[in-house]
């Protein structure tokens, strides 16, 4: 049976060295970290989402600063928004949650946001900096699935890893962090012809399709890591997902659940990124730097 990769529990572990690096560092910062998740209408899935990010923040002491916009705001509106907290010396992170009502550009209001203050990793000045190697806001999704590999003592190097999704979101940078961690890296996408005969060469195997349930038996090696990153809801209620859990937890060397893997490390990361953004602009040595890959 395959060990648990779990999320919730290493997600706590890392909001107690959150809540310590804050009191320790309040004095000298005379501040505390400032978030700012700026949501512009009403998707439901955003509601859950912002919610549990506003609820982290209260939990470890990062102030929040965060707006929620009509679906009617024009791009002029919600650019002026970022731009006030860009200047704003309060606000470490800024997060614009997806997605955006129709009849808004991402792209041109995510390029909006100081690269410093990024707290999702995801502005291309940070892509490039994580494709170099040089240090920056890391995404969050993929920096929490690292996070969860190194606790669980999984040696990367000299791995064979494969990545099933190559989105800017997720797959992508999961492939540069795995490299960086010396893993040989192959992304598969929809194109990917014979993918379980790919899959089974996996040593490691991250997961990010967003297809419920597509990833079973036939495609994992006997003893490798997976790491689901997908998260379907199920029509009868509940979550899935991309891997069918129940066929790959017996053969698999260890699994991350869903829920309770990924998402809960998605969130923590988020954190991460701020906390680190404020130590850099307080002047203070960033504690945490061992858990941005
Ligand atoms: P996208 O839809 O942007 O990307 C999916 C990727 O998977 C694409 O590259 C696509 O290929 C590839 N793909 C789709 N179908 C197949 C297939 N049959 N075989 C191989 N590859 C396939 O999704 P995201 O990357 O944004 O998210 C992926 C999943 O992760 C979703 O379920 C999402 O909800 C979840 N997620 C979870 C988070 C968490 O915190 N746990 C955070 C972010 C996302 P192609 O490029 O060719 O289209």
């Amino acid at each position: 049976m395959a060990a648990r990769l779990d999320g919730r529990q290493l997600a706590s572990q890392i909001e107690a060295r959150l809540q310590s690096a804050i009191s320790t560092g309040l004095e000298h910062a005379g501040r505390p970290p400032g978030l700012a998740v700026l949501r512009v209408g009403d998707d439901p899935a955003s509601g859950v989402y912002v919610a549990n990010k506003e609820k982290a923040c209260s939990r470890v002491g990062i102030t929040n600063h965060g707006a929620h916009l009509p679906a009617d705001t024009p791009a002029s509106t919600v650019l002026a928004a970022i731009e006030r907290l860009n200047r704003d010396p309060a606000v470490d992170g800024i997060l614009l949650q997806l997605p955006l009502p129709a009849g808004l550009l991402e792209g041109p209001l995510l390029a909006a946001i100081d690269p410093t203050k990024d707290a999702d990793g995801l502005h291309t000045l940070n892509l490039g900096h994580l494709l170099k190697g040089e240090p920056g806001p890391r995404s969050c999704t993929p920096a929490g699935v690292m996070a969860l590999l190194v606790a669980a003592g999984i040696e990367l190097a000299g791995k064979r890893a494969v990545v099933v999704g190559r989105s800017i979101l997720v797959g992508q940078p999961m492939a540069l962090m795995l490299q960086a961690a010396n893993a040989t890296v192959t992304v598969a996408h929809s194109q990917t012809t014979d993918l379980a005969a790919l899959t089974r060469m996996a040593d490691v195997l991250v997961v990010a399709a967003g297809r419920p349930r597509m990833i079973g038996a036939e495609h994992v090696k006997p003893g490798a890591v997976v790491v689901d990153v997908g998260i379907h809801r199920k029509p009868e209620g509940g979550l899935c997902g991309d891997v069918r859990f129940e066929e790959v937890e017996p053969i698999a060397g260890a699994i991350s659940p869903v829920p309770g893997g990924v998402g809960p490390m998605t969130v923590t990361m988020l954190l991460v990124n701020t906390v680190t953004s404020w130590c850099g602009r307080c002047g203070l040595e960033n504690p945490l730097a061992d858990l941005l890959p």
